[in-house]
């Protein structure tokens, strides 16, 4: 995968479906699955790269590529 490309990687063994990642989602990108019990993504298009998901899980268990840092040296 390229390390710039677009991803919303969960890592479902840390998620606990908490739901909290979902609360900041500005754009209803993510929703917890009701089958899984873990956060899934629901539309990677409308992923505005904000973040906030990531930096607000408290179990690090949501990562949003392009990094912020990856992010910046592109700028
Ligand atoms: S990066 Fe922002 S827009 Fe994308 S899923 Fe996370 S909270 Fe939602
Ligand atoms: S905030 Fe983290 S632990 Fe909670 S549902 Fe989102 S990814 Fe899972």
């Amino acid at each position: 995968m390229n390390a710039m490309e677009h991803s919303i990687v969960i890592d479902e063994d840390k998620c606990t479906g908490c739901g909290a990642c979902v609360e900041y989602c500005h754009v209803d990108a993510i929703a917890v699955s009701p089958e899984t019990g873990v956060v899934e993504v629901v539309d990677l298009e409308i992923c505005i790269e904000c973040h906030s998901c990531q930096q607000n899980c408290p179990e690090g268990a949501i990562k949003v590529y392009p990094q912020l840092e990856e992010s910046m040296k592109q700028m």
